[in-house]
């Protein structure tokens, strides 16, 4: 790895070692005069988050540009920390990752003269605890890279459960030995799930008081943003009898969805099909998507008018439970659920509705 790398891909150990060797304290960051460019970056870096939008790169020529950007990117996680809301985590591992990701494309790419820097993005699925092997055998000259790469089992289920496409199932790739063929943009596709994982899973130290009042200013513009996405979007609230008499895997997803998770694409799906035939429109359906990290007003628009059959002229169903589970997304199933003549999540609805004396037909 070059230097710069450090700021590219903060979460490597070398990024680690850098900052103990500056020896600059969190509360350096949030307080010095010096680190007022570091603190601005951070703060856009989450406004970028927020409002779903690309963080731009930085420059990363000099030393001191590469220790701003990783600074600025530590910064962005005090704030995180100290607001410690599940959705905003979600929306900032969402862009971080994203941003990972077109690091990753360009390392991945051969430009002109400049040879493609393959084995570095190697070394970030390493550093994620993805095992991999490359089969150098597939090295293409004229992309300057191999052309596939071989995961294990093990790591390729623990990042595809999220994509969504027949391709990501286990039973439709090819398997040698416990290891899954992938091709190049496959791996890199799985790598910025990895990089997702590992933004949303851990949090910097905890910030003593002292450091978060010093932070006050930067807390308050960041959650003032971040409200008033979530009073944009707010979905209306379900009726307690209704949310009742859902079926557990509808709960798990709206769930996720309340949590800042991304659900599957199969999941958004099954969700929307059921919200639709208890007699949600499409405003309330988009509504509820709106705390999903990846959330893009106009593409869930487009997909639920597409479910919907206001564009396609098709009206989908709600899918069965058998379908429901081949795409692993019934979750928790109950007692109800277990019964023998339970194939459908609405049939689960009226009958639970009707159990509670609250018969509501959708
Ligand atoms: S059995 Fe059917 S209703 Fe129950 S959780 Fe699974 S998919 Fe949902």
């Amino acid at each position: 790895m070059e230097r710069r790398d450090i700021a590219r891909y903060p979460f490597v150990k070398a990024a680690r070692e850098a900052i103990q060797e500056w020896g600059v304290t969190p509360e350096e960051i949030a307080s010095e005069v010096l680190y007022a460019g570091v603190r601005r970056r951070g703060v856009e870096r989450l406004k970028c988050a927020i409002e779903g939008v690309e963080i731009p790169p930085a420059p990363l020529r000099r030393e001191e540009e590469i220790m701003a950007e990783l600074l600025s990117y530590v910064y962005s996680r005090m704030i995180v920390s100290a607001i410690a809301e599940p959705y905003l985590l979600q929306w900032h591992a969402h862009a971080e990752s994203d941003l990972t990701y077109r690091y990753l494309m360009a390392d991945s790419t051969k430009e002109g003269e400049r040879p493609s820097r393959w084995r570095v993005v190697v070394e970030v699925a390493e550093e994620l605890n993805l095992e991999i092997s490359v089969n150098e055998e597939s090295f293409v000259a004229n992309l300057g890279r191999p052309q596939e790469v071989w995961m294990h089992f093990t790591s390729f289920l623990r990042h595809s459960t999220r994509l969504s496409g027949k391709e990501w199932r286990l039973i439709n790739r090819e398997v040698k030995r416990g290891w899954v063929r992938l091709r190049w943009e496959e791996f890199l596709r799985l790598l910025r799930e990895g990089a997702r994982e590992r933004y949303s899973s851990t949090l910097t130290a905890i910030l003593t008081p002292k450091i978060v009042d010093v932070m006050e200013d930067d807390i308050r513009e960041v959650e003032a943003l971040a409200r008033e996405r979530r009073e944009r979007y707010k979905p209306k609230p379900l009726k307690v009898v209704e949310l009742e008499c859902f079926p557990p895997c509808m709960k798990r997803i709206l769930a996720m969805i309340q949590g800042g998770e991304n659900p599957p694409h199969h999941a958004r799906f099954a969700l929307t099909t059921f919200l639709h035939s208890l007699g949600m429109g499409e405003e309330e359906i988009v509504r509820t998507f709106s705390s999903t990290p990846d959330f893009d007003e106009s593409m869930a628009r487009y997909q639920v008018r597409h479910i919907l059959g206001i564009t396609s002229g098709t009206e989908y169903s709600t899918p069965e439970c058998s379908t429901m589970k081949s795409y692993n997304i019934c979750y928790d199933p109950d007692a109800l659920c277990n019964k023998e003549w339970m194939k459908h999540p609405l049939t689960y609805y009226r009958v639970k509705c009707k159990n509670l004396g609250k018969t509501k037909e959708g």
